[in-house]
């Protein structure tokens, strides 16, 4: 039944070829550039596992990395671009702050975005995708991605202001 299906938000998989690695070494090919041993610390890194983070935090990230500590703040910049386009992460624009996660290998998703403490909750719905591809059709418009982004108040911050509020709190 169709609200069963509805039920299901996980993301599944996708399986790829090749490894991110790989990918980022044939698109900097491409652009008669090669791979640096600071881009590769970057790249295995960003995609040691799935997480959205801001170009701040992939620099933390990485300082960590033995590999990675002498990776300046441009390089981050420029591998994020480069990472982009290479089709590998994707950026989302959140209130001016932009963040990045896996594109390359990574199943479409949506978001819910908490406006309080910025956690993003990843779904997938196949009505969502059912209804997109019903308006693209409409308009016989040819569909390359989307990415809804959903935002408000998480669970756990509502209930932080809920109990800051309770008439409990004063006994
Ligand atoms: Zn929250
Ligand atoms: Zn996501």
């Amino acid at each position: 039944m169709a609200e069963d299906l509805s039920q299901d938000f996980s993301l599944g998989e996708v399986q790829v070829a090749s490894s991110p690695q790989e990918r980022f070494e044939e698109y900097l090919q491409s652009k008669g550039q090669r791979i640096t041993q600071q881009r590769r610390a970057l790249v295995e890194c960003v995609f040691e596992k799935h997480e959205h983070f801001d170009a701040d935090e992939l620099l933390e990230m990485v300082a960590r990395h033995a590999e990675g500590a002498s990776v300046s703040r441009a390089t981050v910049y420029r591998t994020l671009d480069e990472l982009v386009k290479a089709g590998l992460l994707r950026k989302m624009d959140l209130g001016g702050r932009a963040v990045y996660e896996h594109d390359y290998g990574y199943p479409q998703h949506d978001h819910l975005y908490c406006q309080q403490c910025h956690k993003l909750i990843e779904f997938r719905s196949e009505e969502l995708m059912e209804i997109r591809d019903a308006v693209a059709a409409k308009h016989s418009f040819r569909v390359t991605g989307h990415r809804l982004i959903v935002s408000g108040v998480c669970e756990e911050c509502s209930q932080k202001r809920h109990r800051r509020h309770s008439p409990l709190d004063l006994i």
